[in-house]
Parts: structure tokens; sequence; C-alpha cells
């Protein structure tokens, strides 16, 4: 069977999306891009931030509105929210449950039709944590 380049690239994605899947760490593209090489050797970095991009315009996956400098991506699409270690730069989900009233509160104090929100929590994760006390016994 002849590979078309339209099917390579529906393998490049199934390929994507099965790694981002395997992992609850919420990966830049790059660590995403390690994950993949190990499949597809020959893929290139930016084949990958593409596919990326795309899979989460089209909301296949998640692209987090987190703080830090990288972009980081989630096959989870449902709602729900983040906390970053402000020390690693870490993401992990916080398991809690969504919050819907809290559009309503913000539509009523504003002339907006609030559609959604986002939460990130922020904190020190138990590496960091541990390491912190560490120190100060030291
Ligand atoms: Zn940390
Ligand atoms: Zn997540």
């Amino acid at each position: 069977m002849q590979l078309t380049p339209q099917m390579r690239l529906t393998t490049q994605r199934q390929i994507i999306l099965e790694e981002l899947g395997k992992v609850t760490s919420h990966p830049t593209a790059n660590e995403v891009y390690d994950m993949v090489r190990k499949r597809l050797p020959r893929i290139g970095l930016g084949t990958v931030y593409r596919n990326l991009e795309l899979m989460s315009e089209t909301g296949i996956i998640l692209k987090l509105e987190v703080g830090g400098t990288q972009k980081r991506f989630d096959a989870t699409i449902d709602p729900h929210y983040h906390i970053r270690c402000l020390s690693c730069g870490k993401v992990d989900d916080i398991e809690i449950p969504v919050m819907e009233d809290i559009n309503k509160t913000a539509a009523a104090v504003s002339q907006y039709q609030v559609l959604g929100h986002h939460i990130e929590f922020s904190g020190l994760c138990n590496e960091c944590s541990n390491m912190e006390e560490e120190q100060m016994v030291n």
C-alpha cells in the first residue's frame, strides 16, 4: 500500500495524540517531540509543533493557558484545573469539580456573556518542597 502525504499526516497526528495521552505531565512541544521521535525517527520538531498547534485549534488536544515561557499540551480536553510549581515549572491536574457558578458571578458584574474561565493554581510540588526543607535543615 502506498502512503499518501495525507495519510502520513494522519499517522503522525495519531502517534502524537497517543504519546501525549500516555503522560499526565502536560509536556512542552520539545518534550512531545522527544517522545514521538522514538516511534518516528525522521519527524522534525517543526512538524510536531505544527501538528500540536493544529490539533489544539481543532480541539483534539488542549493548549494550556498557564504561566511560564513554553506552551504546554494536554490530551485531556474536558474542563479541568491545573497547578504549576513555582520552582520547577511542572504542571499537574487539580482534581476538583469545575466551578460553573463562577461564570454567572462574573457575568453579573460585567457586560460580558461569560463563556469560560481559567484557573491556574500555583505552589511547590512535592519534590521542590522536600528540597526546600532539606535546605533549611542544612
Ligand atoms: Zn517543583
Ligand atoms: Zn491537564
